[in-house]
């Protein structure tokens, strides 16, 4: 019987995979033409200051409406693109709406606000992305430290000597570096002193629990004091209840995003909404 039921969950599994490797390929095939045919959108997220509740940048986070398929999550289509070089050009694109509407934006007066864009840890490897950086930066008028680039842990893993020199790289130009979801990975503390990031965002599976799991408050409050002591900004992602809002306050956090505040939101509604937010002129 243990076979039987071996067998029988084996080919599910099988099946399951077969249809898996179909979707994926149809994935990779539309995603290489997504850009040129318009399916790709850059949504933005606000963040707010705690100490003050003032606007102080947005994430950029891609959308992809596929005719077929409908919406497909990033983190279901960003893997594949990594997995086949897609990710350099798609990357580059995401980089260019990114910094593009921070020109839009300051011509609207909202000038006080960064824009932070998600680097895949292939970009991150790629020998040209500093220069790619800098190039985007001059063709839209663009300070650097308007622009936040967001790395996440296994950057430092895959190649620590590496990612110290493109982390300097990118230093460099002025553009501020930060770790995105910290804490889920494996990177050694010890890395945080080569790396000089401006930020460490904390990701949002501790902050889901905050308010009720003793154990994720123990490890909120310990990467935001590790944050202070280094010199670091700290950031809440997936910040949902006021509860949550109140605690990383008290903690001093020193700054939130999440559904309390507003989901990603395609171009016009983000404007929309950071012009009517309380912002420095
Ligand atoms: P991430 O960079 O950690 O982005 C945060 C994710 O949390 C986003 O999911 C965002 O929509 C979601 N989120 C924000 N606030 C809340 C909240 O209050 N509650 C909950 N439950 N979720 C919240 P999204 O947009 O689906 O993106 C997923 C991941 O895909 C991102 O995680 C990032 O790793 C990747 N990604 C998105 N855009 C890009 C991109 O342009 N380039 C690269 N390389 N990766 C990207
Ligand atoms: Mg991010
Ligand atoms: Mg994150
Ligand atoms: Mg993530």
């Amino acid at each position: 019987r243990a076979k039987q039921e071996s067998r029988n969950s084996f080919r599910f599994f099988s099946n399951h995979m077969q249809l898996q490797t179909a979707r994926n390929l149809q994935l990779v095939n539309g995603l290489r033409h997504a850009i040129a045919l318009g399916q790709l959108a850059v949504y933005y997220q606000p963040q707010i200051a705690l100490e003050n509740g003032q606007l102080v940048g947005v994430e950029a986070l891609l959308r992809w409406q596929h005719p077929q398929l409908g919406f497909i999550s990033p983190a279901e289509f960003i893997p594949l693109a990594e997995s086949n070089g897609l990710i350099i050009a798609i990357g580059s694109w995401v980089l260019e709406q990114a910094t593009q509407q921070i020109q839009r934006w300051q011509q609207l007066g909202l000038d006080k606000m960064t824009v932070s864009v998600n680097l895949s840890s292939i970009q991150f490897r790629d020998p040209k992305l500093p220069a790619l950086v800098k190039s985007t930066l001059e063709r839209y008028d663009v300070a650097p430290d308007c622009l936040e680039l967001e790395l996440t842990e296994g950057v430092a893993l895959e190649n620590p000597m590496g990612a110290v020199t493109m982390m300097d790289a990118l230093n460099a130009l002025g553009v501020r570096l930060s770790i995105d979801d910290f804490g889920t990975g494996y990177s050694s503390l010890s890395y945080l002193k080569k790396f000089k990031v401006y930020k460490l965002k904390v990701d949002q599976s501790f902050v889901r629990d905050l308010t009720t799991d003793d154990e994720d408050k123990a490890i909120v409050i310990a990467i935001i004091q590790l944050a202070r002591s280094l010199g670091l900004k700290t950031i809440a992602e997936g910040v949902e209840t006021p509860e949550q809002q109140a605690f990383l306050q008290a903690q001093g956090c020193d700054e939130m995003q999440g559904y309390l505040l507003s989901k990603p939101m395609q171009v016009e509604d983000a404007t929309a909404f950071l012009l009517a937010y309380p912002h420095h002129h």
